[in-house]
């Protein structure tokens, strides 16, 4: 039996997307006993019942239309739950990282014996973890040890593997193919390939094309195969993606396509899954979808009458008309990713977007009833102290479109494009730190602007202009999908 294993730490918020489509996947091409296992709910629910509860019992107070029609009750709400997520915030993650430490030192982390004999008492052949996140990539790694000790094989993929979870499992997989003939073929074939040799039996399988004639490549999620109901949330949330990558793929410093060839998913297949999982709100999960996809699949929505959220560059081509014909198919919220209110900081980001067209479409946006979400990223290489006046001037003018502002400060990735042509963004003096469980940590020195310490340094000293501009709690940017829910019902 392969068992699918999403691990701590992550907030609970949702279902695994990527083990949802990955048990989809198989189950739809073999016969093979599969089952999956949240370790990471597991895991919030002996430790943090309190708060799931607290989160959970919120559809009682969503469910009466005054706390959205009154101001006072919904500031009572707002005020509530900002105080208790920052503190579920602040506790959950002191949490991660002192396990985190625990781990690195050789000690075991808090709940390893309810999470292992949990996965160990579904008597699994294989336990395949999909690692989405850098802070699952230690409590994964504990894992893999101890099941090893047990005699079960154990497979990683995913965004957030690194280079040890690599070295500990006995897999590292790719992509779903691969894995489903590693299941398929049995051990025998993988026997031959040594270890050392793994990776490079890996470059030479990733090509594989799925063979449509002879695989099912259908799309249908079964999302039932979770306890939607004991996520930490006021009502389930399902995470779809409408296509495998970004079709844009120009962004200098974005990680998140690593050059993936650019596929749209049937959107049938996205309305079945919605209807079979009878779900209420849709987190498109896509980094960006097309203008044209986008109405697509608003014509496929609207009938469902859900209520969905999406990631969009803001570009010139999103209309007030077709803003208006998406939000008339349900979509509730855009996260926008503004990055900038420089258009100098723009164009060396090759966001082909501007601070003009910026402020149209937010006005749009909003007159067509969406929230609107503002990504920022400070500090991208040689950017000045004006520079990111100019992005808080922005924010500023367009406060009255701005629901919620959520900042982040760049980091310099060896996967982004940028990392090719390092003079271009005048970064030099690259420094690799290696790290335990994570993979090494780049630091850098620019020829001119703002060092990262001074980036910081003015994020700080703007933090409560930012917050000001925001009209929903700041916590929302840890609970998106909890704000989708909350706008849903508006
Ligand atoms: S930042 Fe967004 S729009 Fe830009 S390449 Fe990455 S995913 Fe695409």
């Amino acid at each position: 039996m392969l068992l699918l294993v999403n691990s701590p730490f992550c907030t609970p918020a949702s279902p695994s997307y990527s083990l949802t489509y990955l048990y989809t996947f198989l189950k739809n091409n073999s016969k093979l006993e599969i089952d999956v296992f949240d370790a990471n709910l597991l895991f919030h629910q002996l430790k943090f019942a309190e708060y799931g509860e607290y989160f959970q019992l919120l559809k009682n107070i969503l469910a009466h239309k005054e706390t959205f029609n009154d101001k006072k009750i919904k500031k009572s709400f707002f005020d509530t739950f900002e105080k208790k997520s920052n503190d579920y915030k602040q506790t959950s993650f002191r949490c991660y990282s002192e396990n985190n430490k625990k781990i690195v030192l050789g000690q075991k982390p808090e709940y390893f014996a309810e999470v292992l004999n949990a996965i160990v008492a579904k008597n699994p052949k294989y336990v395949a973890f999909s690692v989405v996140y850098f802070s699952q990539a230690f409590y994964t790694q504990e894992l893999i040890l101890a099941l090893k000790e047990k005699g079960i094989k154990t497979i990683v993929g995913g965004p957030g593997v690194t280079a040890p979870l690599k070295k500990y499992a006995d897999y590292y997989l790719e992509n779903e193919v691969l894995l489903l003939e590693l299941l398929k073929n049995g051990e025998e074939e993988s026997k031959n390939i040594e270890k050392k040799d793994r990776k490079e039996y890996n470059k030479q399988q990733e090509h594989i094309e799925l063979d449509h004639s002879k695989l099912n490549v259908s799309r249908i999620l079964d999302y039932s195969i979770w306890p939607l109901d004991r996520y930490f949330i006021s009502e389930p949330v399902i995470s779809l993606r409408t296509n495998s990558a970004c079709y844009y793929q120009q962004c200098a410093f974005c990680t998140h396509h690593q050059s993936a060839k650019y596929l749209e998913y049937k959107l049938e297949d996205i309305r079945d899954s919605i209807i079979a999982s009878g779900v209420r709100n849709v987190y498109f999960s896509d980094d960006m979808i097309s203008t044209k996809r986008l109405l697509a699949l608003a014509e496929v929505l609207k009938p469902l009458e859900v209520s969905w959220t999406c990631q969009l560059r803001p570009t010139r081509d999103l209309t007030s008309e077709i803003l208006k014909t998406l939000h008339d198919s349900g979509l509730k919220m855009i996260m926008w990713g503004i990055e900038s209110g420089s258009d100098r900081i723009l164009n060396l980001m090759k966001k082909q977007t501007n601070t003009k067209d910026i402020a149209a479409i937010l006005k749009s946006s909003k007159e067509a009833g969406i929230v609107n979400v503002a990504y920022i990223l400070f500090g991208f290489p040689t950017e000045t102290k004006e520079e990111f006046l100019e992005t808080i001037k922005l924010l500023k003018d367009n406060s009255e479109q701005i629901d919620l502002v959520s900042t982040t400060i760049f980091g310099l990735q060896k996967e982004s494009p940028m990392y090719e042509t390092l003079e271009e963004y005048g970064i030099s003096g690259i420094q690799v730190e290696n790290r335990t469980v994570l993979d090494p940590k780049i630091t850098y020195t620019v020829s001119s602007g703002l060092s990262h310490e001074e980036v910081k340094k003015l994020r700080r000293g703007y933090a409560k202009t930012i917050n000001n501009i925001s009209k929903f709690p700041a916590s929302f940017n840890f609970f998106r999908e909890q704000m989708l829910c909350f706008v849903g019902k508006n």
